[in-house]
């Protein structure tokens, strides 16, 4: 299966990924993940997003795409992958179609997690993630045991940077100007699902589900 998760920041493709890649034993692709391990290992491709990520603005495409062509290119990716975070504009969309093209490949499926702005908003301020394992937690539905630390490692939760309000406001206008075309873009392509993803965690999976059965 090749597949790519579209949705707002905040909708819950990150926790929608770790339930398809382990139904589907795809490797999952995360752009924002791979931008923030560089960050967290300072090299010149962190340093780079850095400056964007903390504005709310895309990383510059010369440098998203040659990440995630690289990462696609490695073996575990051969016969399948779930991208999270990519595309996020028409011009990364073109690139990935060509890529598989070449190679006589294409997307099966785009999933796309339909939630409200006034919903993604309630939900960034309230996501902490763990500085030391990744695990996010959001405080309206899923809380850890104890205020501020992990429960699956003891560390320490914070927000991320670009979870501030402040910053929430651009992303979301970022998203609706030049990633939400994604969303007629595979719609004419016949491969574009969308669920309601307001839905608890695990309801949305299942409308994946079924919805990723029904494509021809
Ligand atoms: P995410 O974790 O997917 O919300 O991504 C966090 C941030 O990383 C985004 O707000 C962008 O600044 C940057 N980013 C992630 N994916 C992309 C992409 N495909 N193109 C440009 N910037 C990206």
């Amino acid at each position: 299966m090749r597949i790519v998760l579209l949705g707002s920041p905040g909708s819950g493709k990150g926790t929608q990924a770790i339930r398809i890649k382990k139904k589907f034993g795809i490797p999952h692709i995360s752009t924002g993940d791979i931008f923030r391990d560089n960050i967290e290992r300072n090299t010149t491709i962190g340093m780079e997003a850095k400056s964007y990520i903390s504005k709310g603005l895309l990383v510059p495409d010369s440098v998203t795409i040659q990440i995630v062509e690289n990462r696609l290119a490695e073996d575990d990716c051969k016969d399948g992958f779930l991208l999270d975070g990519f595309p996020r504009n028409l011009p990364q969309a073109e690139v990935l179609d060509k890529g598989l093209e070449k190679t006589g490949k294409k997307l099966d499926a785009v999933v796309n997690l339909d939630v409200t702005d006034e919903i993604i908003i309630k939900r960034m301020a309230n996501r902490r993630i763990c500085s030391s394992c990744g695990e996010s937690y959001n405080l309206l539905f899923s809380k850890p045991a104890a205020d501020g630390i992990c429960d699956k490692c003891g560390g320490k939760l914070y927000i991320r940077e670009d979870d501030k309000p402040e910053t929430v406001v651009n992303r979301l206008s970022v998203y609706r100007n030049q990633t939400f075309p994604l969303v007629e873009y595979y719609n004419k392509k016949g491969i574009l699902i969308t669920v309601n993803g307001e839905d608890s965690a695990d309801k949305t999976f299942l409308d994946i589900l079924s919805s990723l059965e029904r494509l021809p």
